[in-house]
């Protein structure tokens, strides 16, 4: 496996490896994908739940080298981590639920995020509490149906925001809203809450009001649906190298940053007839080599992908055979040979026909976001320039 752009003398039993140029290489990417006749609406990279599994303050710094304008995650906790991270950049977080810790947004000067009218209360007494000023950006809800202000709601909750603003602990630095079916660009719904979110800021302009930013598109309109960009877009799934709208969008030019590999635990030769693993859900048709791979889902690989997935080593793809468990799986070598100790990837860049992410989610009818968020549990993340060290 020395072809692997990743390989290298690590000695480690598995690892997930970031490489940070992949994410700088795809945030100006997604700048260039956004350009038009010379203009480009803010770039905002996407980093909750650990920056998708990549690890979140790396992302966020190399995101800011590449010019993310803004950093976008859920929490407040996520937002305030970034800050005492050293992340000095314009930071927006959107999903809190009563008693949340608004003085410590405040404080950092995060903008947080209001779905309805007592939300922005809670908002505005804190930033009062503190002597201080909240930057809060407006979310509508133009028909996605989960967070968010409802339309009809939506006249309320800008009449309260432009009184809090007369009163002064409060600015309201933006609307927005989010689509349901960006990756999916023919879908009704995309013109239709495309629609609604004009009219919510036509209501919001009428109120007075005078947000900064304005946003509707996430990496797949990002990518997909230019009058959706507004003054800013929301790229999460594809500053991680990953296709948005799988079957859609074809050659972004986006590069995976993540890859995981493994070192084989054991090799050894099965005969006809011998079955694989829990539940003996395999059996060999005919004499062969399997290897044992020391990671299951207690790293966060998906059990569905037992007799499913797919795995690259020596330049192959090599399918999973049986049960994947919770520390282990058994891959099938054919007759070719291999050595305890020697390095497979389970997915990673996807050069030559190796297996990607999108190719896990494809076998056990996920998305590749989900691969890449839940894959960690014992493995070890490591952070890799391309563009300084030799990987
Ligand atoms: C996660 C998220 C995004 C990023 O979505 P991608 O599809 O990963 O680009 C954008 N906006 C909001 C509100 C989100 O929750």
């Amino acid at each position: 496996m020395s072809s692997s752009p990743t390989s290298d003398a690590h000695g480690a039993r598995a690892e997930i490896v970031v490489d940070l140029a992949a994410i700088r290489h795809n945030v100006r990417r997604l700048r260039e994908i956004t350009t038009r006749d010379g203009n480009s609406p803010l770039m905002m990279t996407v980093v909750k739940a650990d920056g998708y599994g990549h690890g979140m303050l790396p992302v966020a710094g190399a995101a800011r080298e590449a010019g993310a304008d803004w950093i976008g995650v859920a929490t407040i906790d996520e937002a305030v981590a970034l800050r005492d991270g050293h992340d000095r950049g314009r930071i927006l977080c959107w999903l809190g639920a009563p008693g949340e810790n608004y003085g410590a947004a405040i404080e950092r000067d995060i903008d947080v995020t209001a779905y309805s009218v007592d939300e922005l209360a809670e908002i505005e007494q804190a930033a009062v509490d503190q002597g201080a000023r909240a930057r809060v950006q407006l979310k509508v809800d133009t028909g996605l149906c989960r967070g968010g202000c409802t339309y009809a709601d939506w006249p309320a909750l800008v009449a309260a925001a432009r009184e809090a603003e007369e009163r002064g602990a409060v600015a309201i630095t933006g609307i927005w809203s989010h689509l349901a079916c960006a990756d999916d660009p023919g879908h009704v719904a995309n013109d239709r809450q495309e629609q609604v979110f004009r009219d919510a800021l036509a209501v919001v302009e009428a109120a007075g009001l005078r947000p900064e930013v304005r946003h509707l598109a996430n990496s797949a309109a990002s990518v997909l649906r230019p009058s959706a960009w507004f003054d800013l877009v929301r790229c999460g799934i594809a500053s991680y190298g990953l296709d948005p709208a799988p079957g859609v969008t074809d050659g972004l030019g986006l590069v995976p940053a993540m890859t995981v590999r493994a070192r084989l635990s054991m090799v050894k030769r099965l005969r006809t007839g011998d079955a694989v693993s829990y539940g003996h859900r395999w059996a060999a048709e005919h004499d062969t080599t399997v290897a044992l791979v020391p990671v299951g889902y207690g790293e966060g690989l998906p059990r569905a992908a037992s007799n499913k997935g797919e795995v690259w080593f020596a330049g192959k793809r090599r399918p999973i055979r049986g049960t994947l468990c919770m520390d282990q799986f058994v891959i099938d070598l054919g007759d070719d040979e291999a050595a305890a100790g020697d390095e497979i990837e389970i997915f990673g860049t996807g050069d030559d026909g190796a297996v990607t992410a999108q190719d896990w989610a494809e076998r056990v009818n996920t998305i590749n976001y989900e691969i890449v968020t839940q894959i960690g549990g014992r493995l070890a993340r490591r952070h890799i320039d391309s563009s300084v060290s030799d990987r």
